[in-house]
């Protein structure tokens, strides 16, 4: 469906961002992106969905193919048009209008008032809050609900492929893991997914393919089944957060237990 080919990025004359790189995502597939800081994830994005322009970027070399079609130098509402559709890091909401009328602004470029009406529906379907707060100014949603506002915004054009930068940063562990299963919902439904992570724990469990970015380049490739396996992988991005997620269980284990002798030593005093 979408193939990358030797992508090179640049920002303006001096910095080099992406040195070549190669991909590909099948049709209706969930390709993770995974990598440490300055990797160049959320360039790539920028340049699947048109938007590197407005960042002072350009591509410098190679192409991006979606359906065959070469796309790279197309603007990002051409882009849209072609049914790929971007949710940017930071969910940027219009926090001043309604929830509702942030689901009619990604509707616009519906092809009809059936589409977005069946679109309207389906994003309902996954996200109630965004029917129960319909009215409500979209800037008093919760950080979690911002971002599914964001996702439900990107759905109402009906996309074919969804690029989605970072959908887990900075929320609760609970609402990650609600989004993840959004994501492999909405994936289940029709709709490819490009889902650009830290989280690898959480990308690794919703997609099927990944790669690892390292400083502009893919270090690693494979399904997820593979890259989890992968010492690499375990070392970098699974084995600290495994651990510290082992000592958070193990603390709130012991201080389970703690208070349990507590209230037994207070009943057997009592
Ligand atoms: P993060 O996880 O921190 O968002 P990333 O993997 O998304 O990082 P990018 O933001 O794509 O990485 O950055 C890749 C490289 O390009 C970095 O060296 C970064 O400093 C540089 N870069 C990104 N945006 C610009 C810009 N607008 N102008 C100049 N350099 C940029």
């Amino acid at each position: 469906m979408l193939t990358v080919r030797d992508l090179r990025v640049r920002y303006g004359r001096s910095v080099a961002a992406l040195h070549g790189i190669d991909l590909d995502v099948p049709a209706n597939g969930v390709l993770a992106v995974l990598g440490s800081n300055g990797a160049g994830k959320s360039t790539l994005l920028r340049a699947l969905s048109g938007t590197l322009r407005m960042h002072r970027g350009t591509v410098a070399g190679g192409e991006v193919r979606y359906d065959g079609k070469v796309i790279h130098r197309l603007d990002p509402a051409a882009i849209v048009r072609l049914g790929v559709v971007g949710v940017p890091e930071g969910r940027q909401v219009f926090a001043r209008m309604t929830v509702e009328e942030n689901l009619r602004a990604g509707g616009i470029g519906a092809r009809s008032a059936e589409q977005r009406t069946a679109a309207k529906h389906r994003v309902h379907e996954l996200f109630p809050v965004l029917a129960e707060r319909a009215k409500q100014r979209a800037g008093l949603l919760s950080g979690g609900e911002q971002q599914m506002l964001a996702i439900g915004r990107a759905l109402m054009s009906g996309p074919k492929l969804l690029l989605l930068d970072e959908p887990s940063l900075g929320l609760a562990p609970q609402v990650v893991e609600r989004i993840g299963r959004i994501i492999r919902e909405i994936h289940a439904q029709g709709t490819a997914v490009v889902l650009v992570e830290q989280n690898a724990v959480m990308a690794l469990r919703v997609a099927d393919h990944a790669v690892v970015l390292e400083v502009g380049r893919v270090a690693l490739a494979g399904t997820t089944a593979e890259l989890a396996g992968s010492e690499d992988v375990q070392r970098l991005y699974l084995g600290g957060h495994a651990e510290s997620q082992a000592t958070a269980e193990a603390e709130a284990e012991s201080a389970d237990q703690q208070r349990a002798s507590v209230r037994g030593l207070s009943r057997w005093a009592g």
